[in-house]
């Protein structure tokens, strides 16, 4: 009876997309739906505060404060109303060659200020090629969360060649991921690489998956909507 089941968690990643236009689109369709986190630009995040939306931040520094020229804290981002900050998604590992000692540095600044992070890990093409996906997974997963407990975080499984492809694992690809993490970690996951309006509904069958991560298809209000529906 999926009208039962608990609404699994929509974390639209904006990226460095969207627009004011797409800012009150998206507060004028959802206002009152309470499994989406908006990850908008930075400039943007204080346009959803007084929304019942949460907001989340895509980045934060591993630093309180200080000399960083372009970063955010953790804190700044709690300041403004933010629930919820991504870390170490492959975009920063790749061009930010942020390592997992950094990202779990991160974490436990949005832990500390009073966010949620959700700690994406995932293996490259190559990794998932050579079978290594699940090594690589427990390396990142263990390197980016010890000493944190589990219900302080979230992980976003987000295999690097899923994210902005259009292909996606099998479910049970993805469900032995999920079943992997956690089994290590008791934690909420979500699965994020390629989600859309096409696919929402057949990944929501996923029995332990606990949300989405959203791209490219969060630019969109129709398929955004199609995707928290299919979540619901
Ligand atoms: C992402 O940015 O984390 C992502 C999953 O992107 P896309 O949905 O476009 O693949």
């Amino acid at each position: 009876m999926a009208h039962l089941r608990d609404p699994k968690l929509v974390v639209a990643n904006w990226k460095m997309n969207g627009s004011l236009d797409l800012v009150h689109q998206v507060l004028e369709e959802f206002d009152d739906t309470d499994h989406l986190v908006v990850c908008p630009p930075a400039p943007y995040i204080p346009l959803f505060i007084e929304s019942d939306l949460f907001v989340g931040g895509q980045d934060c520094s591993a630093q309180e404060e200080g000399a960083h020229t372009g970063d955010v804290s953790a804190q700044q981002l709690y300041d403004v109303g933010c629930t919820h900050v991504i870390v170490g998604h492959s975009e920063r590992r790749l061009s930010h060659r942020e390592t997992n000692e950094w990202i779990h540095a991160k974490a436990k600044m949005a832990i500390r200020a009073g966010l949620m992070p959700i700690i994406c890990i995932g293996e490259r093409d190559e990794e998932q090629t050579d079978n290594h996906a699940r090594q690589t997974l427990l390396a990142q997963l263990s390197q980016c969360t010890h000493g944190l407990k589990p219900q302080q975080y979230i992980v976003a499984y987000e295999p690097v060649w899923a994210i902005g492809s259009g292909k996606t694992p099998s479910n049970v690809e993805i469900e032995t991921a999920i079943n992997t993490i956690k089994s290590e970690k008791p934690t909420q996951v979500l699965y994020g690489g390629s989600v859309s309006n096409l696919n929402a509904s057949q990944i929501a069958l996923i029995p332990d998956l606990d949300g989405v991560l959203v791209g490219g298809a969060s630019l969109e209000i129709n398929k955004l909507n199609a995707i928290v529906k299919a979540l619901s």
